[in-house]
């Protein structure tokens, strides 16, 4: 046999050299819609396994995939891009309106008039809530300050790999965990988007996707590092407060000096 992409002899059914499939049919239309297909679907309903998977355990797929099961998940950043793709789509077709560029500005800096406002506590906590409500950067911003804290609150807890070696997260590791979780809110959302069509609905509707998100990511640790119920509660707790309370010293190390600068320039 000989690799169509990269030339090589060889035998059997993958290219050992390049990895693609020893028989690469003609371009016909039944391949052309195969191929569309299996882009999302996989040839080994790669597509369908991680959706699956992610929300049937997400912390076992978490797992096998931070110990070395690449081949049958996506990783969780083009997860992401594919969900925040539907997620828009959707919510153009349905008319509702959605976070993720209604929000492009991080900072809101022409809401208020009177500079001092900007080292305000209400002036920070409406960024937080203008940040984490965005789906886009809100929900990569706020995975990289949760691995962060993360990787500090669960250093004692550790994965053994197939091989014995026993691996605490690094921040990378860490930021993919958080990447999958930021994906389930991100098909969480798909699934509530129709019903935001309902009048009136959206306070519940908020409230009910937090307690989902929230005991998504207990599970999902719980799942990850086999550590008991209360153990991922309190830890994630821990991580989730710590996470805050970094994103809030950061946003106002932007924030305060920016509004000072601002109190100097509106008083010139
Ligand atoms: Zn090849």
């Amino acid at each position: 046999m000989i690799c169509l992409n990269c030339k090589q002899t060889f035998e059997g059914d993958y290219c050992p050299h390049c990895g693609q499939q020893a028989q690469t049919k003609r371009l016909h239309f039944i391949e052309m819609i195969n191929n569309f297909v299996g882009s999302f679907v996989g040839g080994d309903n790669k597509f369908l396994c991680t959706c699956r998977d992610l929300i049937l355990r997400p912390g076992h797929m978490v797992r096998q995939y931070l110990l070395g099961q690449r081949i049958g998940y996506y990783n969780p950043l083009q997860l992401f891009v594919f969900a925040l793709t539907a997620y828009a789509i959707l919510s153009y077709v349905l008319g509702v309106s959605n976070s993720i560029f209604d929000e492009m500005t991080v900072l809101d800096f022409e809401t208020e008039t009177e500079p001092s406002k900007y080292a305000s506590l209400d002036y920070i906590l409406h960024n937080i809530t203008k940040l984490s409500s965005n789906k886009l950067y809100g929900a990569i911003v706020l995975a990289l300050f949760a691995s962060v804290a993360y990787r500090q609150v669960f250093r004692k807890c550790k994965l053994t790999r197939c091989d014995g070696r026993q691996l605490a997260l690094n921040l990378t590791e860490q930021f993919y965990a958080q990447m999958y979780h930021s994906c389930i809110g991100l098909f969480l959302s798909v699934v509530m988007l129709p019903l935001c069509l309902i009048p009136g609905l959206d306070d519940v509707l908020t409230i009910v996707y937090q307690i989902i998100d929230v005991a998504y990511i207990i599970v999902l640790y719980r799942q990850l590092l086999g550590i008991k119920w209360w153990k991922s509660i309190v830890l994630n707790l821990i991580g989730l407060f710590l996470a805050m309370l970094l994103f809030l010293v950061v946003l106002m190390l932007i924030t305060v000096p920016a509004g000072v600068v601002e109190g100097i320039q509106s008083r010139g």
